[in-house]
This record gives C-alpha cells, sequence and structure tokens, in this order.
C-alpha cells in the first residue's frame, strides 16, 4: 500500500484501535479502507488466527447510540413492514419452531427488530413465551405491540436474570457485537442447558457484491469464516449441532466444552490468512476496485 493511500486511511482522534477479538493478538493486515455508504472504515485480518475486523472502530457508547438512533435509518434496504419480509419470517420461523421440543419454551431473540419473527413463532407454538432484545427505540416499541418482551438496547447491556431460554436467535447479529466472545458466552449463560442457539452471519469467503461498496458494513465490526466461528465457539462453550455453508453461515449451537485459549491452535485451527487475502484480492478484481 502506498504512503498517500496510508494518509487517507489515518484512523480519526475518537477511534480506538483493538486487539483481535479471538487470539488477541494485535498483528494485521489492511484489508480495504471504505465499507457501504463511501464509509471510512478499515477491515483489517489478524495473521494469526485470520478473523476480519474493523480497526480502528468506534467506541462502545457510540457504538450504542449509533444502534439507537441512526443504524435502522442508515441501513433502509429491508423494507421491514413489507410483504417478502413477512414471508421470509414466515418461512424462518417454520424451520426454527422445530427447534421448540418441549412445551411452555422460552424464546429470546437478539436483535429482534420489530418482531415479526417472533410473532410468526407465536402463532406456530402459542404456548411459548417470547422476548427480544433491541437497541432500536421505534422497533422495540413495535415489537412490544406484538406481544413480544423486549428489552431496548443492545446485548451486551442485557441484565441478566435466572430466567434462562430454551431458544437463543441471532439472525445477522453477532458480527455487529463488541466482544463476540463476552457475547457467545453470555448467550451461553442465558441458555438452558439442553437449549439451542440458531444464529446466521455473512461468510468472509461467500462475499456479495463489490467488497467496499457493498459487502463490508460500518455495523459489521467482525466478518467471520466456519473456522473463526468454530474458534469462537469453543471459546465460549458451544458446539453446532448443525453446519450450512451457503451463501451465509448458518448454525444450531448446544452447550459444550469451554476450552482456554491456550488449548487452542489459533492459527491451524483459524482461517489462513494468505489463503483468506489472496481470495479477497481475486474476488476485488472482478469489481475493478482500488486497493
Ligand atoms: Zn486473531
Amino acid at each position: 500500500m502506498n504512503e498517500s493511500k496510508n494518509k487517507l486511511l489515518e484512523p480519526k482522534q475518537d477511534l480506538q484501535f483493538v486487539k483481535c477479538a479471538l487470539c488477541g493478538r494485535d498483528d494485521y493486515e489492511v484489508l480495504s479502507g471504505y465499507c457501504r455508504y463511501d464509509v471510512k472504515a478499515r477491515n483489517v485480518v489478524c495473521k494469526h488466527c485470520g478473523l476480519v475486523y474493523i480497526n480502528p472502530r468506534k467506541s462502545k457508547g457510540q457504538i450504542s447510540q449509533y444502534y439507537q438512533q441512526q443504524y435502522r435509518r442508515q441501513y433502509k434496504i429491508i423494507d421491514l413492514e413489507s410483504k417478502d419480509y413477512r414471508r421470509a419470517n414466515i418461512a424462518l420461523s417454520g424451520s426454527i419452531s422445530r427447534l421448540l421440543l418441549k412445551p411452555n419454551c422460552a424464546v429470546m431473540e437478539i436483535g429482534c427488530a420489530n418482531g415479526i419473527l417472533l410473532e410468526e413463532m407465536k402463532k406456530a407454538k402459542p404456548d411459548a413465551e417470547f422476548y427480544g432484545i433491541e437497541p432500536d427505540l421505534k422497533l422495540s416499541s413495535q415489537a412490544r405491540d406484538r406481544g413480544i418482551n423486549v428489552f431496548c438496547g443492545i446485548l451486551e447491556d442485557y441484565p441478566e436474570t435466572e430466567k434462562k431460554f430454551d431458544l437463543i436467535i441471532l439472525m445477522h447479529v453477532l458480527e455487529h457485537c463488541v466482544d463476540p466472545v463476552i457475547a457467545f458466552s453470555k448467550v451461553r449463560r442465558m441458555l438452558k442447558d439442553d437449549g439451542f442457539v440458531f444464529f446466521e452471519v455473512p461468510d468472509i469467503l461467500h462475499p456479495y457484491g463489490d467488497l467496499e461498496k457493498n459487502f463490508f458494513q460500518e455495523a459489521h465490526l467482525f466478518t467471520f469464516s466456519a473456522n473463526t466461528l468454530h474458534i469462537l465457539c469453543k471459546l465460549t462453550g458451544l458446539v453446532w449441532l448443525v453446519e450450512h455453508i451457503g451463501s451465509t453461515l448458518v448454525y444450531i449451537l448446544r452447550k459444550g466444552k469451554i476450552f482456554k485459549p491456550q488449548d487452542i491452535d489459533f492459527n491451524k485451527e483459524g482461517e489462513n490468512y494468505v489463503r483468506l487475502r489472496t481470495f479477497l484480492r481475486k474476488y476485488k478484481a472482478k469489481f475493478n476496485c482500488k486497493w
């Protein structure tokens, strides 16, 4: 990368540099300088475990404020009141509701938006209790109007109680969390011993559209691969029953053994960063990007 481009990517004063959230190293290579909507934000890849993350980035307080006030207004691509969105959630509800094996299950959706998925699940399982976490004030209010018990805020600020859940859903949420290890450790604590976690995230090995103009988003603090997700699951004591690698990564998890960092070979078990960088360079060339 040349000097002038480096200058362009110099962080603003109010941004914070962070170490790799999985392996704790501070050795990375810059992949790109911009995200969707021409937002200047660097995605880097950890040279040790291959995790892709935004560095430097906003503080936790700024991120929390961003979700309360700006995020849903910035990302208007999905119309949450459209028939298509309802149809997609009816289909998803049909799949996920099958994980509710017992009567009177407790379901939590982290990032429940306006509560449409939970509303559809309620039709399938009327005896279950439905809870949500949603930072957007308007959407959390809409979800409450749909009969969902909603905490307005981000997962990190959700007060843990004795309440445990049979099913915790995170649809495209993990990549937004400030610290994925803290987030999944909390999810594990919120889960009943025989409960399930269902989640979906974008896959760095299956990007869509131009990397800088579309795929990388300011709000996605992390972009995982199956390998880096496996490390995350080991660190947080979650094991995958189902792993679906398609255009996105979809998992069903249960509680398992928590591995100590010293028992994980981050380099071998993670994403080979040189292979990933080569793949992304070739991918980026398709869109004639300057890099
Ligand atoms: Zn790392």
